[in-house]
């Protein structure tokens, strides 16, 4: 199997595998507790979270363990409206992804008056920041913006949005969940008030993130319960998966910046191959300005949804968009808006992960142009 589809989801980093056995027979006990036995898993959070802060750059106070980006998005959101209630517009663009949009469609299901500004991306899927500059009002409670696209890895100019909405005094949501470790991510830089982590997208478990939140703003919990995260995430924390997310970060993080050229080189070379052998073919994207391992490529005349079973049979795992929307038959909404439905039903993303070796990028071009050649006789 050649996987092919990292930006749905990773490969548990082999550490983890190693290590959890005796992770697991030894810390069971309950954080929270009085006795050592208890609190010495304390001391693993903790040390995970000064870890995971360090690595993104942002102070350890502000780095909040929650289940994943999209309990980290609801809950930045939410604080972001109750902060400001009686502002009720939000700008944003039309490629997030569903863990925004959809937060948003509830927010406007449940009649509460907000209205949206929905930023429309270029038919390379980049953003106009004098649009979004353009459409920031005096009743604007959030901007929210992604650092990189999930389906092409487009990336947003997110630290002039970020100046744009401190001179405006407006919460900026980033949604760096596709960013951790392809990119040098530095928080206190970007400046920005919230910002949200997925650990499976980086070798680590899946329902285990983090959600960053600037000094001095209130959070507002999205569960109650204890006193767990600062009173600001309640329910008994996920030990396991804190620790495992870290263990897998400290193995990635060793020669991040020699991996992430090799593999932006061997991306190129896939997508090279494919475009000149494959008549027609073009890249849903900027090819400038994009995460290292992303490619999205439109093979015209092949419908993806027979193009992705047969590579799956031949072995080479991708996707047609967001994992989260891979069982619904409406076309990616992301190369929808940048190109069109048509464009769009003939798309497959491929994304390489860290450790993806030239033999399997050799091997899956060859294959992706067979099985392509197959269905467009
Ligand atoms: N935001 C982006 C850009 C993503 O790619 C994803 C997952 O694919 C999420 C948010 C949601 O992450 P999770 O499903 O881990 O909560």
């Amino acid at each position: 199997m050649i996987y092919l589809d990292n930006n749905a989801t990773t490969r548990l980093d082999s550490k983890i595998i190693e290590e959890a056995p005796d992770f697991l027979k030894d810390f069971w006990g309950n954080p929270s507790s009085s006795y050592k036995f208890g609190s010495r898993l304390r001391n693993v959070i903790d040390e995970a979270r000064e870890f995971l802060s360090e690595v993104i750059k942002a102070p350890f106070e502000s780095f909040i363990f929650t289940s994943g980006a999209s309990e980290s998005i609801s809950t930045a959101i939410s604080t972001a409206c109750l902060l400001n209630a009686k502002k009720r517009h939000i700008v944003t663009s039309n490629v997030e992804h569903s863990a925004v949009l959809n937060t948003f469609k509830a927010l406007d299901k449940h009649g509460q008056g907000y209205e949206f500004s929905y930023i429309n991306v270029d038919s390379d899927g980049r953003i106009n920041i004098e649009e979004i500059i353009k459409s920031i009002r005096n009743d604007t409670c959030l901007v929210s913006f992604m650092s990189a696209n999930n389906e092409t890895g487009v990336l947003f100019p997110c630290h002039e949005i970020s100046k744009v909405c401190k001179q405006k005094n407006v919460f900026f949501l980033c949604d760096t969940t596709q960013s951790m470790m392809k990119e040098d991510l530095n928080i206190a830089d970007l400046g920005c008030d919230f910002a949200v982590f997925s650990a499976h997208k980086t070798g680590g478990p899946k329902g285990v993130g983090g959600l960053y939140v600037k000094k001095g703003i209130p959070l507002r919990p999205l569960i109650y319960g204890g006193h767990q995260e600062n009173s600001r995430r309640g329910g008994t924390e996920n030990v396991f998966g804190i620790w495992a997310w870290a263990t897998a970060i400290k193995s990635i993080i060793q020669g991040v910046h020699k991996r992430r050229e090799s593999v932006k080189k061997l991306r190129d070379r896939f997508e090279n191959r494919v475009l000149e052998a494959y008549k027609g073919a073009e890249v849903n994207g900027t090819r400038e300005n994009r995460l290292c391992n992303t490619t999205n490529i439109y093979f015209p005349g092949i419908e993806n949804s027979a193009f992705l079973i047969l590579l799956d049979q031949n072995g080479v795992l991708a996707s047609s968009g967001s994992a989260c929307l891979a069982d619904s038959s409406e076309p990616s909404h992301v190369i929808n808006a940048m190109r069109g439905s048509i464009i769009a039903n003939q798309s497959v993303r491929f994304s390489l992960s860290l450790s993806t070796t030239e033999d399997e990028i050799l091997s899956a071009a060859e294959i992706v142009l067979r099985v392509a050649r197959e269905l467009n006789f």
